[in-house]
């Protein structure tokens, strides 16, 4: 039937033929482990540090295991510890919370607004619970960071942000990541950049990243890091700084190098996807997008809208329809946590205060994700579908 899309929106690009070959030569050698150099070698995993740290303008970087551990790492590097409360989004994914919950801290969660960023009222309400945020740029979607930053500075709240949806995006162009004092970036085969599982950690601080290289497994090992702090940082927190194992390996940082040097390529077909569909989207009745604000350098490695105040059944019916067309739309509202989506309450070890404004939009949020193997006129097929069905639900009142 020609009116149904038959993509599959869990296909991501092939590696690269130069990722493939850098891939293949780790292996002919041997040498898997970040530390197994041979005397001057560099490595993939510093070559990687340095060229990531580069990238996003920051001064240090550490290769980790994930964006979840590069996320748990952060917090530690700050002290936060047993029963410390972690102010983050109530709009966000489960490794969010997961992470606080990791070093035994409470997560305090903000609410979002209908643009699908974190309510800075709410914030500023909650700003005296806890002096660290997490913040994440949930599907992309920043902040005002200036305004963020001025608030957070006021209550001496320090801030981590979670940019696993924001690599390669910035804010009045800086890029993402470069507002917080710590910085946690993903590599798994759902993000950005390709490697199966990985994340990078970066930040400016000396001493905060000393402990945080140190906590990654370095042992003493950190003068063959690629982007750390001089040794003599190293002294002050090498002795009381525990291992919590979680390093990248030469074999991910292969596959990631050459992605790295085409991620702006990426961003650009991403968004070129993306505002297909947003301005097929536009007008649907019953619908809202979400306008991308001035000052935001997005990446539209997935979108969303809004069906604001729907009755649930007819969102099931809208997806519904949707999906016997081949379009695979997530509704984040939904009271049982399916797959991917989730929200605040479904975390039961986080005890949470109800927030009606919040749950009105998150309530609301549907969400598509667009794999770059989908052309642009995929992409405009898909808003024709959304449209089309959609309205009808909306217009059958
Ligand atoms: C994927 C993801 C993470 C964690 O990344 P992993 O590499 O899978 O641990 C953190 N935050 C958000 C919003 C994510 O989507």
């Amino acid at each position: 039937m020609s009116d149904v899309f038959t993509g599959n929106f869990t296909q991501q690009e092939p590696i690269s033929e130069e990722g493939i070959a850098a891939a293949v030569a780790v292996m002919r050698s041997g040498r898997l482990h970040r530390y197994n150099l041979t005397e001057d070698e560099v490595g993939e995993v510093s070559a990687l540090e340095q060229e990531f740290a580069r990238s996003v303008g920051a001064k240090y970087c550490l290769a980790v295991a994930s964006g979840g551990y590069a996320m748990g790492c952060a917090l530690r590097a700050m002290g936060v510890g047993a029963g410390d409360k972690v102010l983050t989004n109530a709009f966000t994914l489960a490794p969010v919370p997961g992470a606080i919950a990791s070093v035994g801290a409470v997560p305090v969660f903000v609410g979002v607004t209908e643009a699908l960023v974190i309510d800075l009222e709410d914030l500023a309400a909650k700003a005296d619970q806890a002096d660290v945020l997490m913040l994440s740029h949930m599907r992309g979607h920043i902040c005002d960071m200036e305004a963020l930053m001025a608030l957070c500075d006021a209550h001496g709240i320090r801030v981590i942000e979670d940019c696993a949806h924001t690599m390669g995006g910035g804010w009045k162009g800086i890029p993402s990541g470069r507002y917080g004092a710590l910085s946690c970036y993903s590599t798994q085969t759902y993000k950005h950049m390709n490697s199966g599982e990985g994340g990078l950690l970066v930040g400016d601080d000396a001493e905060l990243m000393a402990r945080a290289t140190i906590l990654t497994g370095s042992y003493m090992l950190y003068g063959r890091n690629g982007a750390v702090p001089e040794a003599e940082v190293f002294e002050a927190v090498k002795y009381d700084t525990p291992n919590v194992s979680g390093r990248m390996d030469h074999l991910r940082a292969a596959i990631l190098r050459p992605q790295l040097r085409n991620l702006d390529q990426q961003v650009a077909a991403w968004n070129a996807r993306h505002d297909v569909i947003l301005n097929g989207l536009r007008g649907t009745p019953g619908l809202a997008v979400v306008e991308r604000p001035e000052g935001e350098q997005y990446v539209g490695s997935s979108i969303q809208f809004l069906l604001l105040d729907w009755a649930e059944e007819k969102i099931h019916d809208a997806l519904a329809r949707c999906a016997a067309r081949g379009v695979e739309l997530k509704w984040f509202g939904g009271a049982e946590p399916v797959a991917f989506t989730s929200r605040y309450d479904s975390w039961r070890y986080a005890p949470s205060n109800p927030m009606p404004k919040s749950d009105r939009v998150l309530k609301g949020i549907v969400d598509m994700r667009i794999p770059l193997t989908f052309s642009v006129e995929d992409c405009a097929f898909i808003a024709r579908i959304i449209r089309a069905e959609v309205g009808a639900v909306f217009q059958a009142g």
